[in-house]
């Protein structure tokens, strides 16, 4: 068991479930909120249909009022571009669906498993490989994760459980303390790694319930966050990240390189730059997974690779993110 200090959660007035709840889920309010003119309203309104609207306070506050081409208005932003179909755009661009030997558990590479811990997430992000994820379909109940840690448990090769989602941090504290509790009865897992946007989304998800039961785990834990501009980590991302670093976890980051967001090497710099003061290292820069609805974030792997060449002038080694692309059937990610 570890024994770590944990810095007590800032006390403010609504918790994350609140702000959760709170967050704009209807693209009128939030052309309204960021003071977008009504001519963005007819596409938002269409990419709504395919992928609902989910933007909560605490990241609608750092993006800019009204400039269409904010990197973190980008992200959210639903867009009539979400409908077309262009060929080798797919629902499922990783064939997951190939990998589901128990419901909610994906296994994919050696060793580790992905154990899908909630069906939802803080924020829709509009690039998102699982869009089209059949969630309603992989959403088990306590009974039903049985199956799911037995098939880990006859499987010693397994050393490694990955939460992730939707956001697994989406799920109560009560669920996740449990399944936690039930990972670390098999002993030859020795590593959960928690797949997250949730502390960046709303930083006050770090709070001292979930710190408690993240503290006291004999798994050697990392959280992988999903930050994707610098303009992302504001204070209250800072602060959060300093609780979890506290409680003894590793924080890493990957990224989706994504046109008109970070599709170019200052912005790509000042990204890893300002996840190192974070506490955070740079772990990922996934290429776009080709899902359907998000064709226009795209960059070609030739461009991606002249950006990360080009980075290379601008930053210390161990502040390079890989350059990745995920290709169904492949035993782990394949560096470009
Ligand atoms: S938080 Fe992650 S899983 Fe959720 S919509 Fe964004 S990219 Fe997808």
């Amino acid at each position: 068991m570890q024994e770590n200090i944990i810095i007590a959660a800032p006390k403010t007035h609504l918790t994350w479930q609140q702000q959760l709840s709170m967050a704009i889920r209807d693209p009128q309010a939030l052309c309204e909120r960021l003071g977008l003119g009504s001519d963005w309203l007819a596409g938002a309104q269409l990419g709504h249909k395919l992928f609902e609207v989910c933007v909560p306070e605490a990241y609608l506050n750092r993006i800019a009022y009204a400039d269409i081409n904010d990197p973190l208005l980008r992200q959210v932003m639903p867009l009539g571009e979400e409908a077309l179909t262009p060929h080798g755009y797919v629902v499922d661009p990783l064939e997951e669906a190939e990998h589901r030997p128990a419901k909610g558990l994906i296994h994919k590479y050696a060793n580790r498993v992905l154990l899908i811990a909630s069906p939802s997430c803080a924020i829709n992000c509009r690039y998102c490989f699982r869009r089209h994820f059949p969630y309603s379909d992989n959403s088990p109940s306590r009974a039903q994760w049985q199956e799911a840690l037995d098939y880990i448990r006859s499987d010693t090769s397994i050393h490694e459980a990955i939460l992730s989602g939707g956001d697994p941090l989406a799920a109560s504290d009560r669920q996740l303390a449990w399944l936690v509790e039930q990972l670390e009865s098999i002993p030859h897992l020795k590593r959960l790694r928690i797949h997250t946007r949730l502390p960046v989304v709303i930083p006050d998800r770090v709070d001292d319930v979930l710190l408690a039961w993240l503290g006291k785990t004999r798994l050697q834990t990392v959280m992988v966050l999903h930050i994707n501009h610098a303009n992302e980590i504001d204070q209250p991302v800072v602060d959060a990240c300093a609780r979890l670093k506290h409680a003894g976890v590793t924080l890493l980051n990957q990224s989706v390189l994504l046109k008109g967001v970070n599709d170019c090497v200052p912005t790509l710099a000042a990204l890893s730059e300002r996840l190192f003061e974070a506490g955070i290292l740079p772990y990922y820069l996934h290429v776009f997974d080709p899902v359907q609805g998000a064709a226009h974030f795209d960059v070609p792997d030739e461009a991606a690779q002249a950006l990360v060449k080009q980075l290379l002038d601008h930053l210390p080694g161990f502040l390079m993110p890989r350059l990745v692309r995920e290709i169904p059937g492949k035993a782990s990610k394949t560096p470009l």
